[in-house]
């Protein structure tokens, strides 16, 4: 079990509780109120409540709320959900960035009156422009030595409104040729005339990621705030407000590589993107790499948090095989998900030997090794469903399955005999004449091997059900590598098929997310809108066949 196993950050943990750095871990997650989380979120959740977990410390949700035009109640809510459906338990109260707004308005302000922040008129484009390049050092601001009190003065206008967006913004004072191009006096405030989710009217400024994170860590006694790699450069200048304000404790900021997926996008614009065109039904379509979309998919809290063990943290960037993903919810199903027997494109048999009024129910276990799930009554009938790729006309060498004079078993029942094909007007098989074999029940014939087994359903007692089949979105592994080429243009157009099934009677019960093996076929789940509407709609998860293998 790799979640106990040693990895980078955990092994700097424990230096820095060794060292008595710190008595206890506190963590954070802090996601950005402005779309669905998505796989690689996850990895982040499993990872910052897991060391919480393991060193009986604390992890934080804290929601990132710095820009007001891109947030929302409903992410806000949605975030909240998923990550108690994956299992996780935040400590205390949901905390915001905007909580802390007083006090990092009140330590711009003390930034200033050190001289180590000044308000600049230059919009954005000239800033860009002064800012030099990695090989050429920066330009200071015409603005840069401006008073102290004219700052403050200046400051507290933006503050109150006075000035339009992009007119003037508050920027550290720290060094204009840094190499490192983060600490070429950052931007610490802009305005923005915007609403904000939590704080309404009140705020005509808003403080940048770079000015709110680390201090919002400080606020909040994190011990290790645990961030993905693009944020390495960026850790002089999280370190430099810790060593320039009165914070009360110092966080210490640890790097790791984020997730990638290959044939998907992990990216919530990305995402949103996919939302906003119809592309996808919603943020929870069960194509989407989200956290919601692969729980209406039919994925486990468990198989999620198993992946993100399986896949492990390291620093070095990679991209993932999302084989690794269907192999994590499908041993999970193996395991735990009752079998069903589903016919996905039904063809008729008749069983021209079987008593029109006749029924035989066989009772057969509802998981191969788990007695706890019971037994599944499965009534056979005259007429019945099965598969129709489990029929060919003119079989191949080797099919097994059912084809004209030839022998097949019905799956926990008997063995029946193709003799007559009835066909439409176009030629198209409709209907199959067969006879059964009673005397091959639970037992092989004698003189002659019957090798294949196929599911079905009786006609009377099926249930019709429909089934969602589900692809990779795009169909190049990695749809956002090319800059050049608009990563929509690599989408899977056959992602979603959908099937009118028979299941079996059992799934007529079937609740909101109830997942099962069709048997020969896949795992599938219930899907709870769906239900809400009143109709039976399977989605499949994954497979049968693992095409992963370590
Ligand atoms: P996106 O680009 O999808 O919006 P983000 O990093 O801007 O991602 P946040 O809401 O800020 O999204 O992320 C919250 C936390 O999740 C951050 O600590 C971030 O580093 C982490 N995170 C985001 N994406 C990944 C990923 N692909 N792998 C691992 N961690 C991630
Ligand atoms: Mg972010
Ligand atoms: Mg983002």
């Amino acid at each position: 079990d790799s979640a106990s196993a040693p990895n980078f950050i955990r092994n700097q943990i424990r230096e820095d509780l060794d060292a008595g750095h710190s008595a206890s871990v506190v963590t954070r997650f802090p996601p950005e109120p402005n779309g669905f989380l998505h796989i690689g979120h996850a990895k982040s959740i499993c990872l910052n409540f897991g060391l919480a977990e393991q060193f009986g410390g604390a992890c934080h949700l804290r929601f990132d709320d710095t820009n007001p035009e891109k947030e929302e109640q409903v992410y806000i809510d949605a975030i909240k959900q998923d990550i108690e459906w994956l299992g996780f338990d935040w400590a205390g109260e949901v905390r915001f960035a905007s909580d802390y707004f007083d006090q990092l308005y009140a330590w711009a302000q003390h930034l200033v009156r050190n001289d180590k922040a000044y308000v600049d008129d230059l919009n954005a484009e000239q800033m860009r422009e002064y800012r030099g390049t990695l090989t050429e050092a920066g330009r200071p601001s015409p603005c840069r030595d401006r008073s102290v009190e004219e700052n403050l003065d200046l400051l507290e206008r933006m503050r109150t409104g006075e000035f339009a967006e992009g007119e003037k913004s508050l920027r550290a004072k720290i060094d204009m040729a840094a190499p490192n191009i983060n600490l070429r006096d950052p931007v610490l405030y802009r305005i923005r005339h915007a609403t904000h989710h939590q704080t309404g009217d009140t705020w005509k400024i808003y403080p940048s990621y770079d000015f709110t994170h680390g201090q919002s860590d400080a606020i909040e006694g994190v011990t290790h705030s645990v961030c993905t790699l693009e944020f390495e450069d960026h850790r002089p200048l999280y370190e430099w407000f810790l060593a320039n304000l009165p914070v009360p404790t110092t966080p210490r900021q640890i790097e790791f590589a984020r997730l990638n997926l290959n044939y998907t996008v992990t990216s919530k614009r990305k995402l949103k993107l996919l939302v906003d065109q119809g592309v996808v039904d919603g943020w929870d379509d069960p194509r989407m790499p989200t956290i919601a979309g692969m729980r209406r998919r039919g994925y486990t809290p468990a198989s999620l948090r198993k992946f993100c063990d399986m896949i492990g943290v390291a620093r070095a960037a990679s991209t993932v095989d999302i084989h690794m993903l269907y192999h994590a919810i499908r041993s999970d199903l193996e395991d735990n998900a009752p079998r069903a027997m589903c016919v996905m494109k039904p063809l008729k048999v008749v069983l021209t030997n079987w008593d029109a009024e006749r029924e035989e129910v066989f009772e057969v276990p509802g998981h191969p090794a788990r007695d706890d799930m019971g037994v599944r009554r499965l009534p056979l009938t005259r007429t019945l469903w099965i598969d129709q790729d489990d029929f060919m006309e003119h079989p191949p060498k080797k099919f097994f399955r059912l084809s004209p004079g030839g022998e097949v078993r019905l799956r926990n029942a008997y063995i029946i005999r193709c003799d007559e094909i009835v066909k439409d007007e176009a030629g198209n098989v409709v209907e199959l004449q067969c006879s059964v074999d009673l005397d091959t029940l639970g037992k092989n014939p004698e003189g002659r091997k019957v090798k294949g087994v196929i599911h079905w359903v009786s006609e009377q007692y099926g249930v019709p059900v429909e089934v969602r089949n589900y692809d990779n979105l795009f169909q190049v592994e990695a749809p956002d590598k090319d800059r050049d080429v608009d990563f929509l243009e690599h989408l899977n157009a056959d992602s979603l098929e959908v099937l009118n099934a028979i299941g079996e009677p059992a799934l007529a019960e079937a609740g909101a997310e109830d997942r099962f093996q069709f048997e020969r076929v896949g795992y599938f789940c219930a899907d709870r809108h769906a239900l809400e509407d009143g109709s039976l709609v399977f989605n499949r998860t994954v497979s049968l066949k693992d095409g992963w293998s370590k």
